[in-house]
Formats: structure tokens, sequence, C-alpha cells
């Protein structure tokens, strides 16, 4: 098999699976009870916590637990914003869990703003900026795209809004960022940001949110208290662990340089294919994710017959894939038939050269296949 989706989710790091086995087996006691056992279990939790803070430059109070992103995301967009009179500014590039948050208070009467993005796949920072003004309660800007992968400057972005209306709450979406790119929270001016464990090597199902402790949210789940009374709900302490873990991992494992060689490698061999265009900017980029559409073609019958060889590339947000057209793609001012044609590759840092020649050496010949052998 060749998986080249890993935006969409990762395989879980085979020693992570290990350390998640104990806590259902062995160590499987409520985090929240008081004998011994527990509190070890508690103590893990506390580190895990620990972990994410000093990868995120936050201290350990700061972060929450959540079931995952779009947890995280919808909790600071559907709650960061009680002012009737105030409105929001959201990237229109945004994940839907973002967007479709920002659409509902939308349907509830709030003013929302959407920011355009450039064609380079960046938000608009003038536009954005012309959005935002004395009332704006909320502003809302991915650190890095799932859809290209471009990586949004995010601290001129947060420096620029807080100097329009210091109480701004600004909260970037950090998933695709997160170990991928640096991120400095506190340098950064960023007020909320959501992480997600299974798109670096964790399992699916859980995720962070890190809070500047000035910024008052509601509790998103009232009941035992846990996660400092904000978000309970017995811990998922498999998963928690498991995703600190699993950003140690990643980040002791990442090499920057393979990852920019394997990237120019991938758009090397993209460049190869006659009407292949390689969509974003590639330079600013966190170098895992890769937009390129194929002249001519369909996306989803390349996806699948790439599929029939075991060879899985994504074709943009795998939550939206069963909506039809691709909001952020029209966004950055791409043609239909260009959305159509495009393919979204996005690597590990564990990918091979062997499999990205593999996969573009197939995917060139069902191009070929495709357009009746006449070009390419
Ligand atoms: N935000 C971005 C940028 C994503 O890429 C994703 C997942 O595709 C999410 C949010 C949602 O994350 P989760 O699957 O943890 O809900």
């Amino acid at each position: 098999m060749i998986y080249l989706d890993n935006a969409s989710t990762t395989s879980v790091y085979p020693e992570v699976a290990e350390i998640m086995q104990n806590y259902y087996i062995n160590d499987f006691f409520n985090a929240s009870a008081t004998y011994k056992p527990a509190m070890r279990v508690h103590s893990a939790i506390d580190e895990a916590r620990s972990v994410i803070a000093s990868l995120l430059g936050a201290n350990k109070n700061e972060i929450y637990f959540t079931s995952c992103a779009t947890e995280s995301n919808n909790w600071v967009i559907k709650n960061g914003f009680k002012n009737k009179n105030g409105n929001i500014v959201v990237s229109a590039g945004e994940h839907a869990c973002v967007y479709e948050s920002a659409m509902y208070m939308q349907s509830k009467g709030f003013d929302v703003r959407f920011a355009k993005l450039m064609p380079s796949g960046f938000v608009d920072i003038d536009d954005l900026m012309s959005k935002t003004d004395k009332n704006t309660c909320l502003v809302s800007v991915m650190h890095a795209s799932n859809e290209t992968g471009v990586i949004n400057d995010i601290k001129t972005i947060s420096n620029g809004v807080k100097k329009i209306n210091p109480r701004i709450i600004f909260h970037s979406d950090g998933v695709q960022a997160f170990l991928k790119t640096p991120v400095n929270v506190a340098s950064m001016n960023i007020d909320a940001y959501s992480i997600s464990g299974h798109k670096f090597h964790a399992p699916k199902g859980v995720g962070a949110l890190y809070l500047n402790p000035k910024i008052h949210l509601s509790p998103l789940i009232s009941g035992g208290g846990q996660e400092n009374a904000m978000r309970s709900g017995t811990e998922n302490v498999a998963g928690i662990v498991a995703m600190a873990s699993a950003a140690k991992i990643y980040t002791r494992t990442y090499d920057k340089q393979k990852v920019e060689q394997n990237y120019a490698f991938l758009i090397e061999n993209l460049k190869k294919i006659d009407g292949c265009e390689i969509i974003g900017d590639t330079e600013r980029n966190t170098k895992l994710i890769l937009a390129a559409s194929f002249a001519g073609c369909k996306a989803e019958i390349l996806q699948t017959m790439l599929a029939d060889e075991n060879i899985y590339i994504g074709r943009g947000s795998a939550c939206s894939s069963h909506h039809a057209g691709n909001r952020v793609l029209a966004e950055m001012g791409l043609k239909q038939n260009v959305i159509d044609g495009t393919l979204r590759f996005s690597l590990s840092p564990e990918t091979t050269q062997e499999e990205i020649k593999q996969a573009t050496i197939a995917l060139a010949e069902k191009i070929n296949s495709l357009r009746g052998n006449k070009i390419g």
C-alpha cells in the first residue's frame, strides 16, 4: 500500500498503540478515583498535559483535552462570541468545522464576516483587517491549510487585529500545523489553538484546545468537573497519553531536510505530467500537503483508479469529500474544471521517495489512459 492521504488521518505509531493497550487493560482506572493506581492514571494525564503545553509554548493549566479538533473549534466559535452587537471575522479558507460553526452563528443572527483568500491560498490580510473593527469579538484564521498546506502569517494577523481591538479573541486552527511548523501561542499572541491527535500518528478521538486564561469561555460540557470543570466527562486516558507520546515521537523523528526533499521530489515528478497545475504557494508551506490539478481529468476517477492499485491519495478535506465542489479552492479563484481535476497529496515525515515515485508513475499511467493516450 502507498498512503499519501496523511492530512486526512495517519496510522498510529506501533509504540503508541502499545502504550495505549496498557491504559485499556492494566492502568484502566478512572483518573478521578482517589486510590493509588487511579492517581497514577491521573498523573499520566497530567504529564501528557505538560508535554502538549510545552510543545505549544503554553502552561499546563491552559490545555483542555477534547475528543477532536472539531469539538475544540466548535467550542471556541460558538462560545467566544456572546455580544449580539459584535461581529466575528473568519478566514474563508477554514475547515468545515470552523466554517460551519461560523455559519451557525450567522443563522442565529450574528454578524459573521469572511475574509477572502488569495490565489496563493493565504488569507488576504488586507481584506481581513478591513473587515475587523472595534466591535469584532473573535477572529479565526487557520495556521496551515488542510487543502494546500500553506502557512498563514499568524503572528502578523493576531497582532494586527489586536491593534484594532485589544479585546479580540484570536483563534487559530492548528490541526495541520502543530509539530509541522513552529508554534508558540504566547509569542504569536494566540488566545485559542486547536490540535488533533490523529494528524500526527496518535489515534482518532482525541484533541486539545489551548485557551489563554484571560479568555472566559463557558464550559463545553457540565458534569463531574474534569478538565477544570470546562469539559466534563471521564477522560479518554489512553487517547490523551497516546497523543502526547505520539507528539514526542513525531518531534524527535521529524527530519526537516527529508520533508523538504520529499516535497521537492513530489513536485518534480508531478511536473513531468502534462497539464499538471500545482495549486497554492509551495514555499511558505508545511511541505507535507500539495494540491495539484490535472487538466482534462476528474480527480474522483483518478482517485478510484489509484485506490484499485492500493495507492491512496486525497481530494481535499476528507470530511467534506461527500459535498459537491470544493469551497476553499473556489475561494482561491480556481475555475471549476481545475477544481474537478485536483488531487491532494499529503505526506508523513515517514513517507519515502520510493513511495512518491511509484505513486506518481501510477498516476501518470492513469492520466494517460483517461486521456486516451493523447497527452502525457
Ligand atoms: N481542522 C483542520 C484544518 C483539519 O484538517 C481537520 C481534519 O481534517 C479538522 C479541523 C478536524 O479535526 P478532527 O478530525 O480532529 O475533528
